[in-house]
């Protein structure tokens, strides 16, 4: 039986394996159905994780973690994940056609934001479009952006873009927002944020240096009229990989939020004793490299904590 399973190999997943092996405990597993590094290796670049001072493309970045991880013992597995049940005091992870039995489990699957579909963003994406200001507002200092959507995160994005950029002007297709009247007013004080309501955003323009205009219309008038950027911002949802949660009754094995996200404390316990979340799955996540790796980290201590106490 394993110690621990790590189901991700992001950097969540890859700092828990660190912290686990490293710890003393001898049989850890991650799982992961791809290569190890997650949804970082899919950006073109990396510059706010502390003490890295360089500018690495997201592969770059992750490809230590993954040599650092290893030299302790972690093994991984390139397997999907279905599921995780639990049995008596133990955990069953079952891939599409093996089982394995587990002490612990530390769930570090992440998530990834929605794409919009609208023409253009993929031949962009990484090159003027982006899913997250606080990654990647920096590059826009002084420049006018646009956002898409309406929801907490788009006006929340949009407000901190603000202290950024020169203007941000946001798209939504209604008139109301889902964003917290708050977070909305606050917005709707700021002078250098334009709101475009209803409109549709018809496609991204730009040309090899990257995005450098949009097309959209207003709903009523069906009006087409372009906008000149050179960022575009795209928060129409996220994600969340909790599918492995899920039991054969539609229940799920922890406590969710409404959104999907797994319940911890702050030493990342689920309600359920030796099941631990970290990174992007988890409730109130920050949805940052360093944010997910805090996280691993203080996972594995809990899961150690968990070992030497509990089995
Ligand atoms: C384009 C882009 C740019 C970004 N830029 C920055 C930035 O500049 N700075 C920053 O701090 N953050 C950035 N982020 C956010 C950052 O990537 C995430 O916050 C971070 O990767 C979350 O780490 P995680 O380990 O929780 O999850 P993830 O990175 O999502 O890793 C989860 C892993 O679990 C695996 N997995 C999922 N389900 C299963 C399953 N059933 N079985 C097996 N494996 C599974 C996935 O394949 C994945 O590898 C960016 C994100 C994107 C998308």
């Amino acid at each position: 039986m394993l110690d621990v399973a790590i189901i991700g190999g992001g950097p969540a997943g890859l700092t828990a394996g660190l912290y686990t092996t490293r710890g003393g405990a001898k049989e850890v597993v991650m799982f992961e159905r791809g290569m190890p590094g997650g949804q970082i290796t899919g950006s073109s670049e990396i510059e706010n994780y502390p003490g890295v001072k360089e500018v690495l493309s997201g592969f770059d970045f992750m490809q230590p973690w993954q040599e650092q991880c290893f030299r302790f013992g972690l093994k991984s597995m390139q397997k999907d994940v279905m599921r995780i049940s639990r049995l008596k005091n133990y955990f069953v992870i079952h891939t599409d056609k093996e089982t394995f039995e587990a002490k612990s489990v530390i769930v570090a699957t992440g998530g990834s934001p929605k794409r919009s579909g609208v023409k253009g963003e993929d031949q962009f994406y990484g090159r003027g479009i982006s899913t997250c200001a606080t990654c990647d507002g920096f590059f826009y200092k002084g420049e006018e952006v646009a956002v898409l959507g309406g929801g907490d995160t788009a006006i929340e994005e949009a407000l901190f873009l603000s202290e950024l950029c020169k203007k941000v002007t946001v798209l939504h297709r209604r008139d109301e927002f889902r964003a917290a009247p708050v977070t909305l007013q606050k917005a709707k004080a700021k002078a250098n944020i334009e709101f475009l309501t209803p409109v549709l955003l018809d496609e991204i323009l730009g040309d090899a240096k990257g995005v450098n205009g949009i097309l959209y219309k207003y709903k009523d008038s069906q009006e087409q009229q372009k906008l000149e950027v050179n960022g575009l911002f795209i928060f129409v949802g996220y994600s969340v990989n909790n599918q492995i949660l899920k039991q054969e009754d539609g229940s799920f094995l922890c406590e969710m939020t409404d959104a999907g996200e797994v319940k911890v404390d702050l030493n990342m316990n689920t309600n359920v004793p030796g099941l631990f979340a970290a990174g992007d799955i988890r409730i109130q996540a920050a949805k940052q490299v360093v944010c997910a790796a805090g996280d691993g980290a203080r996972a594995a201590l809990s899961a150690l904590a968990y070992l030497e106490h509990h089995m």
